[in-house]
Parts: C-alpha cells; sequence; structure tokens
C-alpha cells in the first residue's frame, strides 16, 4: 500500500474510529435519530474509502475509479456543483492560508481531511454540521 493512502487511512480512522473498532459515530445516530441516516452513510464510506481499492464504475458518470470516495469528492463531472459548495465551506471554515496548505495535499489526503471534517463531533453534536450535510449530500451512492 503507498504511503500517502495508509496516512490518510490513519488520519481519518483515528478521527472516527476509537477503541476496538467502535465508532463514537453510533453513539450520536443512537441518541440523535434525525442524524442517524447521515451517520450510517459516513460510516459506509469511510469502509469504502478505507478497503482495498477495486474498479467501479460511477453510476453517474460511467466513469471507472478504483476510489469512489476520491471520484465523488473531487472528480466527477455531474457532481461539480455539489463538489464547488462543500469546498467553499471547507474554505471558510479554514480560512485562506489553511486551505492552500490542504489543496497542495494528494487527493487522497484532501479527502481523508474532508471525512475528518465531515465526521468530528463532540457532545453527541457534529462539530461542523454544514460540512456533515454537504458531504453527506455528495457522497450519496
Ligand atoms: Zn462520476
Amino acid at each position: 500500500m503507498k504511503g500517502h493512502i495508509l496516512k490518510s487511512i490513519i488520519y481519518v480512522t483515528s478521527a472516527c474510529i476509537v477503541r476496538n473498532r467502535y465508532s463514537p459515530l453510533w453513539d450520536l445516530a443512537r441518541n440523535k435519530p434525525d442524524m442517524k441516516g447521515i451517520c450510517k452513510q459516513l460510516i459506509r464510506c469511510i469502509e469504502i474509502f478505507v478497503s482495498r481499492s477495486f474498479i467501479q464504475k460511477c453510476r453517474e458518470c460511467e466513469k471507472r475509479t478504483d476510489n469512489m470516495i476520491i471520484h465523488l469528492l473531487c472528480f466527477c463531472p455531474y457532481k461539480e456543483r455539489q463538489q464547488h459548495c462543500l469546498w467553499k465551506l471547507i474554505y471558510e471554515l479554514l480560512g485562506h492560508d489553511e486551505f492552500k496548505r490542504c489543496s497542495v495535499l494528494d487527493t487522497s489526503s484532501q479527502c481523508a481531511y474532508v471525512l475528518k471534517l465531515a465526521t468530528l463531533n463532540s457532545n453527541l453534536c457534529f462539530s461542523h454540521l454544514n460540512i456533515t450535510k454537504a458531504t453527506a449530500k455528495l457522497l450519496s451512492l
């Protein structure tokens, strides 16, 4: 496995999966029924993002990709409007300098960063709900 992908996986899983492969997103889903769908979807997307890659065809644009999450977040031409909305929210959150640092990362690390922002939570609330919702909408499979 390539080093940068491995680093991305550790980065995402450390944000949303704590001990014994248990995600705090399940606590959130249990306590906030209106967030259950988003929690399940994000966990599924992270599973796809970190699992062994295999070639899949995008249902939207029919292009073949070895990582559907990276494809949808960065490359799918049918998702351009939603990608723009999501990256704009991230820009507003991070500010110019941090966003610039994020923009020079490889795409795998950028996607790990987005998934981390989308799943970050404390006290049974998502830390950046607008980014969580925009990410879930973009990644609806
Ligand atoms: Zn596509």
